[in-house]
């Protein structure tokens, strides 16, 4: 059963629109995808997608966390990745700060939910680890956008687990094998359309261990600058993700391993890894 995402607080029982509370999720019930706002004690279905300039309204009673599954809150046609975005991660695994941002691709169908199971390669790789990292869901089509008018193009932030095969990144140089393993995108539980990037703490656990702390600020390329950048070289769609890169401290996952990654004041993104 979903039990509610740490983090979850309430403000506003009958949620007019525009939304007083700035979160939305996607979710299944009874077998459909839908889109909700988060509210007191649970969520509001809403009638349309948030994406692309939409007024949805919402609609129905309160449906109770538990009554839900997460899916991503995003439907991304690509989700772009930053590599080395933090001085002390680079390092760690031997590498200089590129002088411009490293950008690789996680396909869509990598991405699953809050609380879905990562499924652990077996036999195809012996090196998984966790990346905490902030993602940026694209509210606009954005194409050739200045980094003064980022904030246009980008419906919220959200946390993702940049899910990596560390010894297939190594033996194959190219990222694609070691980052595009079916549920190796956790991402959400939810978008948060209020919160601004700054100083906040991020921190993995793993079976409630810290593995990783860091604070956003401490990102070399920043998430307004790394959406201008990125929208120079491809059109960014509605739905699609931009995640941002992981501090140090990254280290393996095992089968049965419970992995969380928390960003103060934006959420908690928890799952379990099992085996292949
Ligand atoms: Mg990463």
């Amino acid at each position: 059963m979903q039990r509610l995402p740490s983090g979850a607080v309430a403000r506003c029982r009958t949620a007019p629109y525009p939304p007083t509370m700035p979160r939305y999720v996607k979710f299944t019930l009874m077998g459909k995808h839908r889109w909700g706002l988060v509210v007191d004690g649970g969520v509001l279905e809403m009638t349309s997608s948030p994406y692309d300039g939409g007024s949805p309204e919402v609609q129905g009673e309160v449906l109770p966390w538990d009554l839900l599954r997460l899916d991503p809150p995003a439907e991304p046609t690509k989700v772009v990745a930053i590599g080395r975005n933090y001085a002390d991660h680079a390092a760690e695994l031997g590498n200089d700060v590129p002088a411009e941002p490293l950008l690789f691709i996680k396909p869509p169908s990598c991405v699953i939910g809050h609380e879905a199971d990562v499924v652990y390669p077996t036999g195809q790789s012996e090196l998984v680890h966790h990346e905490g990292e902030l993602a940026i869901v694209i509210g606009r089509r954005a194409r050739f956008v200045d980094e003064a008018d980022a904030d246009d193009y980008i419906l919220g932030y959200t946390v993702m687990n940049d899910v990596t095969a560390r010894d297939l990144q190594r033996k194959d140089v190219q990222f694609t094998r070691a980052k595009s393993f079916d549920t190796f995108g956790p991402l959400g539980p939810w978008v948060d359309t209020d919160f601004a990037p700054a100083d906040q703490r991020i921190r993995v656990t793993v079976n409630g261990e810290t593995r990783q702390e860091s604070t956003l600020d401490r990102m070399v390329f920043k998430p307004r600058f790394l959406l201008a950048y990125i929208s120079r070289v491809m059109t960014l769609e509605p739905g699609d993700v931009i995640t941002t890169g992981t501090p140090s401290g990254v280290g393996p996952l095992l089968p049965g391993d419970e992995v969380e990654v928390t960003i103060a004041g934006l959420g908690a993104l928890k799952n379990r890894v099992v085996a292949g």
